[in-house]
C-alpha cells in the first residue's frame, strides 16, 4: 500500500479526480485518476474489469449511481493510504491516451460575445446575431473519428481557399489557421429518447478541454449554407482528462439573462451553466483568458436541445460549446476574433502572429472553483502546427 501526497495548492485535490486512459511500458491501457500528480491504476486498485478498458465507455455507460459509488471508493482509497503500491505512477511516466471512443460530435456556438464578433467579421453588412440565435443554441454536426488527444501534431490542411478580391478560389495550405477555445461534455449514460434538462446529469459523464483547430479561409468559402466542413474536419484536440460533472457542483451558475425566455423544453429548474476560467498560451505566451461563465447557453440545454427532436444519444457523445468569448478583448477564445480577421496582430516576446505559422504550439488550461476555497483544474490541451504536406 501505498499514500499519495497531493501538493499544496494542487488543482487535481481529492475533490477533483478526473479520469482518463494511460499506459506504461510493457502494460496495457487502463483507467486511471489523476490525483495531484500521480496516476492511480483504477484496474488494479478497485478490481472491476471496466477500468481494465481501453476507454472510459465502459465506466461512462454504468449511470450515475456507479460514478458515485466509484467516486466514494476512490476517495477512501487515497485518504485510508490504500492504494496498492502497484497501482501508483507517477504522472511523468504515463504515457496518456484518448480518454473515451467518441460517437457523435456535436459543435455548438453558445457564446453570444464570439457569434456577434463571428457575425460582424463574416457578415459586415447585416445583424451580427440571426434570428434564431436567442431561440435556439445553434450548432453543426463535427467529425468524430478525426477528434484527437492533447500533444498530437495538427497537420496543417489544404483546400479551396478565395480571397475576397478574387472571382475564383485556388487550392493550397491554409493561410488563415485558428484555434477555438472550448468546453466539450461527454455523455456517459445513452438515451433513446429527449433528454430533459433537469436529467442532464443523469446522462452526461464529464467534461474536458476542447481545441476546435479552424482554417478559416477554407470555412469562409465553404460554409454557405450549410455550415462547417473541411475548415474543421480535419482535427479537433480534447484534453486527456475528463473531470466528472460531480466535482464541479461548487463550479455551478446561472446562465446570463436569457431574452425572449426560452421555449419549455430549453428551461432549466436549475441552470448548469459552469464558472469555468480558461487560458490561452500561443507558443508558451498567455494571449486570453476565455471566461466560460458568459455562455450564453448552457450545457444542459445544448443536450435538450441535440435530442429534443428524436435523436437518440449514444455513450462517447461529445457536443462542445462553441468558441468560449467574454465581453474584452482579452477574453477572445478564437485568434481571428483576438486579431480581428488578421488585422490586429498579437505580440508574442519578439514576434507578432495574426493566424498560426509551421511549428507554433497553442495550449488551453482550464480550472473552476472547488469546495473550500480550492480550484478543480482540467489539465491543458496542446498541439504544435506542422507543415501542410
Ligand atoms: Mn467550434
Amino acid at each position: 500500500m501505498t499514500a499519495i501526497v497531493v501538493p499544496d495548492g494542487s488543482e487535481f485535490g481529492i475533490n477533483n479526480l478526473p479520469y482518463g486512459i494511460f499506459s506504461v511500458p510493457g502494460s496495457e491501457k487502463a483507467v486511471g485518476v489523476r490525483v495531484g500528480d500521480a496516476v492511480v491504476d483504477l484496474s488494479k486498485s478497485l478490481g472491476d474489469s471496466v477500468f481494465a478498458q481501453p476507454t472510459l465507455n465502459a465506466f461512462m455507460a454504468r449511470g450515475r449511481a456507479w460514478w458515485i459509488e466509484a467516486r466514494a471508493r476512490i476517495v477512501e482509497l487515497i485518504e485510508t493510504d490504500a492504494v496498492p503500491a502497484d497501482a501508483m505512477h507517477p504522472l511523468d511516466t504515463v504515457s496518456l491516451h484518448l480518454p473515451f471512443e467518441v460517437a457523435d460530435y456535436v459543435d455548438f456556438y453558445a457564446s453570444e460575445h464570439h457569434a456577434t464578433n463571428l457575425g460582424r467579421l463574416f457578415r459586415p453588412d447585416s445583424e451580427p446575431l440571426l434570428p434564431n440565435w436567442k431561440h435556439l443554441p445553434v450548432g453543426y454536426h463535427g467529425r468524430a473519428g478525426t477528434i484527437v488527444v492533447s500533444g498530437t501534431d495538427i497537420t496543417r490542411p489544404r483546400g479551396q481557399r478565395k480571397a475576397p478580391d478574387r472571382p475564383t478560389p485556388d487550392f493550397g495550405p491554409s493561410l488563415r489557421l485558428d484555434i477555438e477555445a472550448e468546453m466539450g461534455f461527454v455523455v456517459g449514460v445513452p438515451s433513446e429518447t429527449p433528454i430533459g434538462t433537469d436529467d442532464f446529469e443523469n446522462h452526461v459523464f464529464g467534461v474536458c478541454i476542447v481545441n476546435d483547430w479552424s482554417a478559416r479561409d477554407i470555412q469562409a468559402w465553404e460554409y454557405v449554407p450549410l455550415g462547417p466542413n473541411l475548415g474543421k474536419s480535419f482535427a479537433t484536440s480534447i484534453s486527456p482528462w475528463v473531470v466528472p460533472l460531480l466535482a464541479l457542483e461548487e463550479a455551478r451558475i446561472a446562465t446570463p439573462e436569457q431574452v425572449p425566455e426560452p421555449l419549455p423544453y430549453l428551461r432549466e429548474s436549475r441552470s448548469w451553466a459552469l464558472d469555468i476560467e480558461l487560458t490561452v498560451e500561443w507558443n508558451g505566451h498567455e494571449v486570453s483568458r476565455p471566461p466560460y461563465r458568459t455562455m450564453y447557453w448552457s450545457p444542459a440545454q445544448m443536450l435538450a436541445h441535440c435530442t429534443v427532436n428524436g435523436a437518440s444519444a449514444r455513450t462517447g457523445d461529445m457536443f462542445a460549446s462553441g468558441t468560449i468569448s467574454g465581453p474584452d478583448k482579452n477574453q477572445r477564445g478564437a485568434f481571428i476574433e483576438l486579431t480581428w480577421g488578421g488585422k490586429e496582430p498579437v505580440t508574442l516576446g519578439d514576434q507578432t502572429r495574426t493566424f498560426l505559422e509551421d511549428g507554433d504550439t497553442v495550449a488551453i488550461s482550464a480550472s473552476a472553483p472547488g469546495p473550500s476555497g480550492t480550484r478543480i483544474g482540467f489539465g491543458t490541451v496542446t498541439g504544435r502546427i506542422t507543415p501542410s504536406p
